[in-house]
């Protein structure tokens, strides 16, 4: 049996990135999805065309019974999970003085407690096989913090936090856990940002370039490869010295 993993938010952006490498490199891919059934399919026919193997599952992964839901429905249809990737996300660009509870708390949920909640799903077949990667995508901004972001940048240190204390947690049954804090990478999260906020941040940027998704991708898979095989509770930094 193929290595099995579970990619949230994978239909386009960085985790559709992360399903097209790990789909070349022989995994069964579970591609979690929300509202965009249709790019699901796509990339689902995508990865079949090319002889993998690929299943799609709605779910919203802010809500935990949705994830119970997924976590089941992803091993009812693989038997087992290699790799979890906690990649769905949000962001919602205001100051503290418009953000209103009803957004701070669908920013958490979305891009924090969704982590729990799948861990929580899908840990006993991670501690049956004594084996597996949980890889959670954070930010620069859970670093460093970014103004007229504080829900998000919240939810992303958090996301940090989540990953070491987790890595030890689960370091003994053989499970490594990381994190990935992208820069500013070309996907729609970034579609709101000018020609000129663009142009500013490639600037600021080491390298005078934003990240491409599979970028991101290589380094997901480097995490959940044998290549990586003493690393978890990190989180790398992949901003091309933006900070
Ligand atoms: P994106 O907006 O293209 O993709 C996010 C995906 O998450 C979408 O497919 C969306 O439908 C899905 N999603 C959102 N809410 C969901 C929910 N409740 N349930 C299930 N799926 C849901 O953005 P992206 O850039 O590909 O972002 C992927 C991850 O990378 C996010 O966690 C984001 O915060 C992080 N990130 C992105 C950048 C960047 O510059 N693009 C930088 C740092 C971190």
């Amino acid at each position: 049996m193929n290595k099995c993993v579970l990619i949230t938010g994978a239909s386009r952006g960085i985790g559709k990135a992360i399903a097209l490498k790990f789909a070349e490199q022989g995994y069964c891919i579970g591609i979690n999805y929300n509202n965009s059934e249709a790019t699901a399919k796509d990339l689902k026919n995508i990865i079949i065309n090319n002889g993998g193997v690929a299943e799609i599952f709605p779910a919203d992964i802010s809500n935990p019974s949705d994830c119970l839901e997924l976590g089941k429905s992803f091993i009812e249809c693989f038997g087992t999970i290699d790799t979890l990737i906690n990649n769905a996300g949000i962001t919602h660009i205001a100051p503290i003085n418009d953000l209103d509870f009803d957004c701070w708390n669908n920013i958490i949920n979305t891009n924090l407690s969704s982590a729990f909640y799948l861990t929580k799903a899908l840990l006993p077949y991670f501690i049956n096989a004594k084996n597996g990667n949980i890889i959670n995508i954070s930010s620069i901004w859970g670093v460093s913090g970014a103004s007229c972001e504080v829900a998000y940048s919240t939810s992303k240190a958090g996301l940090i936090g989540f990953t070491k204390a987790l890595a030890k947690e689960l370091g003994p049954s053989g499970i490594k856990v990381n994190c990935i804090s992208p820069g500013v990478i070309d996907t729609d999260m970034n579609s709101s940002l000018t020609a000129d906020d663009l142009w500013q941040l490639k600037e600021s940027t080491a390298l005078c370039r934003i990240g491409s998704p599979d970028e991101i991708a290589n380094i997901a898979y480097f995490l959940a490869s044998n290549d990586s095989k003493f690393i978890t509770g990190q989180n790398i930094i992949a901003d091309g010295g933006l900070l």
